[in-house]
């Protein structure tokens, strides 16, 4: 399956959850096995030979695609949540969103200085969530920072704002924003 192929199974929402927001659900890819795999041998591809020891996967989507992205590299797996999910101690950021703050928590003992970690996420739009992320991976002291959304929505500046921020930045698709 190419890329593009991948492209016409997420399915696009209009007015979800608010009026004006085109949602791209990423659902029926995942409930296609070659789609499914495809994400898959897609991220292991561009990441296998990077030495990553850790694939920190952001609370909800994140959490699907990359615990087997990290088993084929022989990485692990390591949750950013939401407030109050976590049992053990956490460190958390704080970040503004469109209305109101938002706040992601992770295990303080998660990751440490000899880590090399991707940070995965379903889409990439404004980029706040991800900027978020990337600044509260970057707490534990880890040697280097791989970012990879499966979708980039073009034309929020989500890009540019993690521009810097991470050592590489990567998606495997593009959507434009009304598309
Ligand atoms: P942002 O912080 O603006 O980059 O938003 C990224 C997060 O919000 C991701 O975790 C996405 O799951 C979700 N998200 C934002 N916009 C959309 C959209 N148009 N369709 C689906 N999910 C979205």
């Amino acid at each position: 399956m190419t890329i593009e192929e991948l492209k016409q199974h997420v399915r696009n929402v209009p007015d979800f959850p608010i009026p004006g927001i085109q949602f791209k659900d990423i659902t029926t890819a995942l409930a296609h096995p070659e789609c499914l795999k495809c994400m898959r041998d897609e991220l292991v591809n561009r990441y296998k030979n990077l030495g990553i020891t850790q694939v920190v996967g952001i609370e909800s989507r994140g959490f699907i695609i990359a615990p087997a992205v990290a088993m084929e590299i022989g990485a692990g797996f390591v949750p950013i949540r939401k407030p109050g999910k976590l049992p053990a101690e956490t460190i958390q950021i704080s970040y503004a969103k469109e209305y109101g703050l938002d706040t992601i928590q992770m295990h303080k003992d998660a990751l440490n200085e000899n880590d090399i970690v991707l940070i995965h996420d379903d889409i990439l739009a404004t980029g706040g969530s991800m900027a978020a992320a990337i600044e509260l991976v970057k707490k534990t002291g880890v040697k280097k920072i791989y970012v990879n959304c499966l979708i980039e929505l073009v034309g929020l500046g989500g890009r540019k704002l993690l521009e810097g921020k991470a050592d590489s930045i990567d998606c495997l698709l593009e959507i434009e924003v009304d598309e």
